[in-house]
């Protein structure tokens, strides 16, 4: 995770320096602005607006949750993303009923890192330590080819850096059965959780094991197919 690790903020526990540099939410330029819905309040410290931070978390996950609001209510789904610049894009069937809804309407994508299980004295101080990142923003169809071109090279280059350019080019035909949305960063904001649990004074002696579980995502050994 070195893209992380070398944008990393320090958001101890004690909620000192989570919004760090970023905490003006007056949109300078390494920071994303916060608005009235994008400005965390819980635990506000842990919030996080510097681009670079954002960016971190976004190329690191490798699954999105987007919400739409739909006839029937609304509907979160797990989707591939990918960031090219400011933008994050998500893609789909043009027969994919989400993606469809979501055309030009408002919606929300949220990706999460998973980083330790935080185990407290207490039942009730139990936590994650996490990497969040909420975007909110307008769907919109992305039309330009080479923007759709890059947007879907983009998505196959997280899979292996280079593969965009060794696997077959898509076809015509497949780019035409491809729907691409766009989100562009503007309203985001990141969530951080480190350090270790955070016990009241009167748990510190209840005899339990206290501390955190790391955990990472890890690829396991290549199975090649048959040719
Ligand atoms: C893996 C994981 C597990 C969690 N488990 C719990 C849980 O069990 N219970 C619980 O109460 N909370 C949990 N949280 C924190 C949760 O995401 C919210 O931050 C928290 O519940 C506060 O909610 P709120 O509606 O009061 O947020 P507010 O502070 O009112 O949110 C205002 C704005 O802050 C931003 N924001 C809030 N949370 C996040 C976030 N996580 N990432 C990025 N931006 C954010 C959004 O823009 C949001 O619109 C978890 C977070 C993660 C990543």
């Amino acid at each position: 995770m070195p893209g992380w690790y070398g944008a990393r903020v320090a958001t101890g526990d004690s909620g000192a320096g989570g919004a760090g540099a970023s905490d003006s939410g007056a949109g300078d330029a390494g920071a994303y602005a916060r608005t009235e819905r994008s400005t965390t309040r819980r635990l506000a410290a842990r919030g996080n607006y510097d681009r670079q931070v954002v960016h971190a978390i976004l190329d690191e996950a490798l699954v999105a949750h987007l919400a739409v609001t739909t006839d029937s209510g609304p509907r979160v789904l797990p989707i591939m993303h990918t960031r090219l610049g400011e933008v994050v894009y998500v893609h789909g069937s043009v027969a994919n009923r989400t993606l469809r809804e979501a055309s030009g309407q408002p919606v929300c994508l949220a990706v999460t890192l998973l980083d330790a299980l935080v185990l407290a004295r207490s039942a009730f101080h139990h936590s994650m330590n996490y990497r969040s990142v909420v975007v909110y923003g307008t769907a919109g169809v992305v039309v330009d080819p080479d923007e759709k071109r890059s947007a879907l090279d983009a998505i196959v280059e997280r899979s292996a850096p280079g593969r965009a350019a060794e696997a077959r080019p898509p076809t015509e035909a497949e780019m035409r059965s491809t729907l691409v949305l766009s989100i562009p960063l503007v309203e985001v904001s990141a969530k951080v959780r480190t350090g270790g649990p955070i016990d009241d004074e009167a748990d510190m002696s209840w005899p339990v094991w206290a501390g955190i579980i790391p955990l990472q995502l890890v690829a396991g050994d290549p199975v090649a197919e048959p040719s």
